[in-house]
């Protein structure tokens, strides 16, 4: 597997600059095209989905620290729960147990072919202009329904009771993709079940980062006249020590 390259500060800002208006996977598929140079674009969109999830947490890994600190509500009585992950368990994690590239199973007379969803996919799915219209596409592309004979059934001839166990099968193939946690809340007693978005966490931490460099960027321009390129190459820690400077 190709080496990882840290988002530096600079390309965090690029990044977040870039990518703000994207969907939610496309953006995903950006931050690793950019942590991972060795990999091209088409490999990494036909990567599974907990693989694209382990590279993401590799790269929020080298580019942030090895500990996710975050926070949920817990769905019955409202208390906020923090919680803290270490990078190296969810990685280890995801590359446990990763699902079949292909499923078949039999349903009455017929046979579901099964395949779990790839970048390829949930973009396509992400351009549609409904979660129905999304949900269809997906069946389309991942799901085959074959006679006794072997051949594929056309999509106006299958049943809808077929149709609906097939959606069953796929929703349960989908769901090994997640990284499910559980949590006790410590308020009411009650055990749920989150399951951790990694793209979405690491997009919010690049958001808060990105915003925090800026404000850095505009107060030392402000107060010292320095181009934005030359800050950004600073350490934090010089910044920091010219920031508690301006506001001594
Ligand atoms: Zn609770």
């Amino acid at each position: 597997m190709s080496a990882v390259r840290p988002l530096s500060d600079s390309g965090l800002l690029e990044l977040w600059e870039r990518c703000g208006a994207k969907p939610p996977v496309e953006r995903s598929l950006s931050l690793l095209e950019h942590g991972f140079p060795d990999m091209a674009r088409d490999e990494i969109e036909i990567l599974d989905i907990r693989t694209r999830d382990r590279l993401l947490i590799e790269l929020r890994a080298a580019s942030i620290g090895p500990q996710l600190e975050g926070r949920l509500q817990c769905p019955r009585c409202a208390e906020w729960l923090e919680f803290a992950l270490e990078t190296e368990a969810l990685r280890h994690t995801l590359a446990q147990d990763p699902p079949p590239p292909a499923q078949a199973s039999a349903c009455g007379g017929y046979e579901i072919h099964l395949r779990p969803a790839d970048s390829r996919d949930l973009v396509l799915a992400a351009r549609t202009r409904d979660l129905a219209a999304g949900r269809r596409l997906l069946l389309e592309r991942l799901v085959e329904i074959r006679d006794g004979e072997g051949l594929c059934v056309p999509a106006e001839a299958i049943s809808a009771e077929l149709l609906a166990e097939a959606t069953e099968r796929l929703e349960t193939l989908q769901s090994q993709s997640e990284i499910r946690l559980d949590f006790v809340c410590a308020a009411c007693g009650a055990e749920h079940a989150h399951f951790f978005d990694a793209g979405a966490f690491f997009w919010l931490e690049i958001s808060q980062a990105a915003r925090r460099l800026i404000d850095e960027v505009h107060e030392l321009a402000w107060a010292y006249g320095w181009p934005q390129s030359e800050i950004l190459a600073m350490s934090a820690r010089r910044r920091q020590a010219y920031l508690d400077r301006i506001w001594q």
